[in-house]
């Protein structure tokens, strides 16, 4: 096995380590979530500058150690800054960053998660609409949590869907809503603009409410399967 390998990826997040260092964890092309130390980071002369800042998507060469592999080389492929420059844009992004960190297992491959994110980050930077509930629907299904959403999740007829229940697995009936203890109320509307969006772009354009319906149904969901909390989806209220 080669002690020397080349990626791309996204930082997702980074932790102090010592007196200079950070573990950075980043969710890469070819490996999928990866935690790698960068030395000297905290370092005013880092050579490392502000490129394994969160967001920044980076070209890598890192070295394989023992217990934690050590990054040698970072240059930016893009920094979204855009994200960066706006506190909407910005608080979105980093629950769209947390999911990804939290729903994926280290050192798995995973490309469609990969695209998917930046996919995301792009949408987000450009200022599209919806791209939270869009994300998440998407990420959802293709991490093995996919949302029952055009037929009822607990009697599986195609009934006239009214609410979403994250233990049942997706959109529920209203038969089904009686009996279901944690149900989430929602319109056939925005049932069926969450389907959509799990088979469409980002977007298209939503009322607030809607937006903001479709992102806490999904976080329910999410915290549900994933059994832990998602507290930066929690209040977000644009995007
Ligand atoms: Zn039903």
């Amino acid at each position: 096995m080669p002690h020397i390998y080349k990626d791309e990826g996204v930082v997702l997040k980074t932790i102090k380590l010592g007196e200079a260092d950070r573990i950075v964890t980043l969710f890469t092309r070819q490996n999928g979530k990866v935690r790698a130390v960068a030395k000297g980071i905290r370092k005013t002369k880092s050579r490392f500058g502000a490129r394994l800042e969160p967001f920044t998507r980076t070209d890598l060469v890192i070295y394989k150690g023992r217990n934690l592999d050590t990054i040698t080389q970072a240059d930016i492929v893009t920094s979204f800054d855009e994200i960066r420059c706006d506190y909407t844009k910005l608080r979105a992004g980093v629950a769209l960053l947390d999911v990804v960190e939290k729903i994926t297992p280290e050192r798995e491959r995973a490309f469609p998660t990969y695209a998917l994110l930046i996919g995301g980050l792009r949408a987000l930077a450009e200022g599209r609409p919806n791209v939270v509930p869009s994300f998440l629907v998407k990420l959802l299904s293709i991490s093995g949590y996919h949302p029952q959403l055009s037929s009822c999740a607990g009697c599986d007829q195609e009934a006239v869907l009214g609410a979403f229940s994250p233990a049942l697995g997706g959109a529920i009936c209203e038969m089904c809503w009686r009996d279901a203890g944690d149900s989430i109320r929602m319109s056939s509307a925005d049932i069926a603009l969450m389907s959509h969006l799990l088979s469409s772009d980002f977007g298209p354009p939503a009322e607030i409410g809607t937006t903001i319906a479709m992102t806490q149904a999904l976080r329910s969901y999410a915290e549900y399967h994933l059994e832990r909390p998602l507290k930066t989806l929690h209040g977000l209220t644009a995007s």
